[in-house]
């Protein structure tokens, strides 16, 4: 290997004007070796922008057992008849032809963060020298009595986009006229806060539509929700007197199920259903654990580049991060990639670092071109990512605001998805 002294000084030179670490770390076995397990938000938009930005300097391998990602963002949507399915599924090809990242179709089972390997569940071993988890969230187990994963397609949770949304809307298209539509809400922290309330505003859609008199029941264990008086005032204008909303109050975080009877115990309430959408409590995706940079539920994080509290060379993004006041969003999760990313090549590289900014906007539809959003601009702290202002819809906005709000959505989720995959 020729040593290039111009290089070196140069390299150096844009070091010291880092804010981070000095950098070239690739610890003498060649290119530094980027390894990414989760190519959904989070995951895809760190390979993408670590790759693309280094030029092909650093080795960025991205480990994601599924060969389309269906965007959760969206999926609602799917269900209340606005898109299809195939207009949400995204695939990897571009970010393997374009960018040369090594895209493996494989679990990660397991990480050694003292050798600094990953094992994946076909024998492979990945060494790493920078190591970012984006594996979204799993459910904690129990945290509805009687619903376990086994029987997620006898009550779908439909919180993973792709077959579960697909057997949902095909549940709801075959249910009896004048049936009963329940959903178990989860509590708080979990992914997308308005998620589940956009849900039942595409539900109540399609059976407005189709089945007038079926009833929409949700037992909630949060006194309250994100977007709530806006959701409320949709509820009330588009679908008077279909949408029952139990909270704790009145039992809503007392909730059993029986999947076999099919019922729905609130409160010792029995009722019968038709559908059944239990979104259990969650947690991080269980390679987070694997890793130990978990505590409690969540892998805590350094604000400032994403890297876990426990670990400097291991980074956590998304659903997955204790990270301060953004929600789990798909478009925090791609906000904090790129801050991670920049980190991750300063580090690596040496290429400059700047202060991380983070932006998100959650926008829900409520019916046909019938839009609202909430979002909020955020800083890295010491201690967290802190929100520094927001913004939401306001009740009695006019039609052509709210038909805006809803053609913004569009915009953006074609930009995002592009951001990630493209
Ligand atoms: C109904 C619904 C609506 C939503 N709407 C919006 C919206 O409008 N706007 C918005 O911004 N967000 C929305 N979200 C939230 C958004 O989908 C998530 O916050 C976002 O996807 C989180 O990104 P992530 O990278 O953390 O996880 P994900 O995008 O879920 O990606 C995780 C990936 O990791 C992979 N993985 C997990 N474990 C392993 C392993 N061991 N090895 C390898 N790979 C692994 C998974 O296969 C998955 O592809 C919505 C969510 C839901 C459920």
């Amino acid at each position: 290997m020729t040593f290039n002294r111009r290089k070196f000084i140069a390299v150096g030179t844009a070091a010291a004007a880092t804010l981070s670490a000095p950098a070239v770390l690739a610890d003498g076995h060649g290119k530094p070796r980027v390894v990414v397990i989760g190519g959904g938000s989070g995951g895809a938009t760190a390979a993408r922008y670590i790759a693309k930005d280094s030029k092909g300097a650093i080795n960025v391998t991205l480990v994601e057992p599924s060969r389309s990602y269906f965007t959760c963002y969206f999926s609602n949507l799917y269900i209340g008849g606005f898109t299809d399915l195939e207009d949400i599924s995204h695939t990897y090809g571009t970010l393997a032809a374009k960018y040369g990242i090594n895209v493996v179709h494989d679990w990660a089972v397991d990480v050694d963060r003292d050798s600094k390997t990953v094992s994946l569940a076909g024998g492979a071993v990945l060494p790493y020298d920078k190591l970012i988890l984006s594996p979204g969230i799993d459910f904690v187990e129990d945290a509805v009595p009687g619903w376990s994963v086994a029987a997620q397609n006898k009550m779908p949770h439909a919180y993973k986009a792709g077959s579960q949304s697909e057997l949902l809307k095909a549940q709801i298209m075959a249910m009896p006229e004048g049936g009963r539509f329940a959903m178990v809400a989860p509590p708080n922290p979990y992914r997308c806060p308005p998620g589940p309330y956009e849900r039942i505003s595409m539900v109540a859609h399609v059976l407005k539509q189709m089945n007038p008199t079926a009833k929409i029941l949700v037992a909630d264990p949060k006194p309250k929700f994100s977007k709530q008086a806006l959701f409320e005032e949709g509820w009330q204008r588009h679908y008077g007197g279909m949408v029952e909303r139990i909270g704790p109050d009145f039992g809503g975080e007392n909730v059993s199920v029986d999947t076999e009877a099919m019922t729905i115990d609130i409160d010792g309430m029995v009722e019968n259903v038709d559908i059944c959408n239990v979104i259990p409590a969650q947690k991080a995706g269980r390679i987070a654990d694997m890793a130990g940079v978990t505590e409690g539920n969540w892998a805590p994080v350094n604000a400032a580049d994403m890297s876990s509290k426990v670990d400097p060379d291991v980074h956590v993004l998304g659903d997955a991060a204790a990270q301060g006041d953004m929600p789990k969003s798909g478009f925090a999760a791609n906000s904090q990639a790129k801050v991670c990313a920049m980190a991750v090549r300063g580090a690596l590289t040496g290429s400059k670092v700047f202060p991380a900014k983070f932006t998100n906007t959650c926008w829900s539809l409520i019916a046909e071109d019938d839009g609202v959003k909430v979002g909020a601009t955020y800083e890295a702290t010491e201690e967290k990512i802190a929100k520094v202002d927001g913004f939401i819809s306001q009740t009695g906005e006019d039609a052509a605001t709210r038909k805006a709000t809803y053609e913004e959505s569009v915009g953006w989720y074609a930009g995002i998805t592009t951001d990630m995959f493209d």
